[in-house]
């Protein structure tokens, strides 16, 4: 593995002119679908330190951490960014929308500024501070109520400000949240799926080339809602003469809302809220990923199993679908989280005196606020200003 990034490396700075007299290359830490990301060190930070304006102004969260006011002795000290190669393979306007959002969202203390972005020939790179953060698969499992709170702190504050943009995120999940557990602080990343509030893309598919428009299109199916048992075959006639919908589903598997599966074309901010009740979930029952699903159907059978037949088919309804299952499994009501934290946790049994197990105190408090992140119902679901407010957050750090 490590012969391979050696030689990932080497290419790379092959193939990009003149990245060496700016960049020392140290590792790749990142790859994606979209990008491949490699931690490198700022060669010539000083003579373009005003391109980090950002950090001038709040070195403490950057890496590495400068003592305070003290520039003089800073000087020297190696400066780290993350460099993201975002894939040639990337439409123009969709590498354009992540740069021109992460330049809006500039002054967002939360949202990992760009410092700048170069291309050569084909390839854009993207250049951002490097963020110091600890793998969530590291520290997610002994994570305490206490340390959620803070957790969901930072993450709302952030939130909060790109959403107050006017802009979805649409790709929340723990790797692109890079969290530091020890100062409690994180930094929103990859606004490769964002969006501004209100863009049709039914309408932009149209105008888009044609390799963005393959993208768009590759992600719209059916858009009645047929559930059936994944041994059956399709209870959806092969030659079914409606329309089918079309709507923005991007983002990653398990993370997406359900008005995002049932292809709702007026998402909103609410879909980012979801994402983060789904780390939430995940914190609670210790389990990651939660959700498993192969596909969007599969998805939404996992959500039924939570919420049950009635709530899926009243939430359907209300996005203009119709949903249907044959699956018996599947109860009329659901199960609720607290059933599902207890079963995750090896607790669904009795206790001593032949109680059933219940979640008391803050891990209570804790599943009363993961229903008003993961409410089915976009336009009831809580949003990052008055999560802020919710005793569970507001009592961070006390
Ligand atoms: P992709 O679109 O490929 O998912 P991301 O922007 O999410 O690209 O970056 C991929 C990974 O690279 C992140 O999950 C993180 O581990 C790492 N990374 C990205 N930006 C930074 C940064 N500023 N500092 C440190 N690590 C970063
Ligand atoms: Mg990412």
């Amino acid at each position: 593995v490590e012969d391979c990034v050696a030689e990932d490396m080497a290419r790379f700075e092959e193939s990009f002119k003149g990245i060496n007299s700016r960049y020392r290359l140290i590792n790749r830490i990142g790859e994606g679908t979209f990008s491949t990301v490699y931690k490198a060190e700022d060669l010539l930070y000083h003579k373009y330190k005003n391109d980090w304006d950002i950090e001038e102004q709040e070195d403490s969260k950057w890496s590495p951490p400068p003592k305070k006011g003290a520039c003089s002795t800073t000087k020297g000290k190696p400066r780290y960014v993350a460099i993201k190669k975002i894939y040639v393979t990337s439409s123009p306007i969709r590498i354009f929308n992540e740069l021109e959002l992460l330049h809006d969202l500039k002054s967002s203390d939360s949202v990992c500024p760009l410092i700048t972005a170069f291309r050569h020939q084909d390839q854009v790179i993207a250049v951002l501070p490097y963020f110091q953060h600890r793998d969530f698969r590291e520290y997610f499992r002994d994570m305490t109520i206490s340390d959620m709170r803070l957790y969901f702190r930072s993450l709302f504050i952030a939130l909060r400000s790109v959403h107050a943009h006017g802009i979805l995120h649409r790709d929340i999940k723990p790797t692109n949240f890079l969290y530091n557990p020890q100062h409690a602080r994180g930094v929103l990343v990859d606004f490769g799926l964002a969006e501004r509030e209100g863009t049709d893309w039914h309408l932009c598919a149209c105008q888009l080339p044609s390799s963005e428009r393959r993208y768009k299109i590759e992600h719209s199916v059916y858009a009645t809602t047929l559930a059936s048992a994944p041994s059956q075959p399709p209870s959806y006639p092969k030659t079914d003469q409606r329309s089918s919908r079309r709507a923005n589903r991007a983002g990653t598997r398990g993370f997406r809302a359900p008005e995002v599966l049932l292809k709702c074309t007026a998402q909103n901010t609410s879909i980012d809220m979801w994402s983060a009740g789904v780390i939430l979930l995940t914190l609670l029952s210790r389990r990651f990923p939660f959700f498993h699903s192969a596909d969007d159907i599969d998805a939404l059978l996992e959500i039924t199993n939570i919420f049950g037949k009635k709530k899926m088919r009243e939430i359907s309804l209300l996005h203009g679908q119709v949903f249907e299952t044959n699956i018996p499994s599947y109860t009329e009501q659901g199960h609720g989280f607290e059933k599902i934290i207890l079963w995750c946790t090896n607790r669904s049994g009795r206790d001593e005196q032949g109680r059933k197990n219940q979640l008391v105190g803050e891990e209570k408090e804790a599943a009363l606020f993961l229903e008003r992140l993961l409410e089915c119902e976009p336009s009831r679901r809580i949003t990052a200003e008055e999560a802020l407010r919710h005793p569970f957050v507001a009592r961070a750090g006390e």
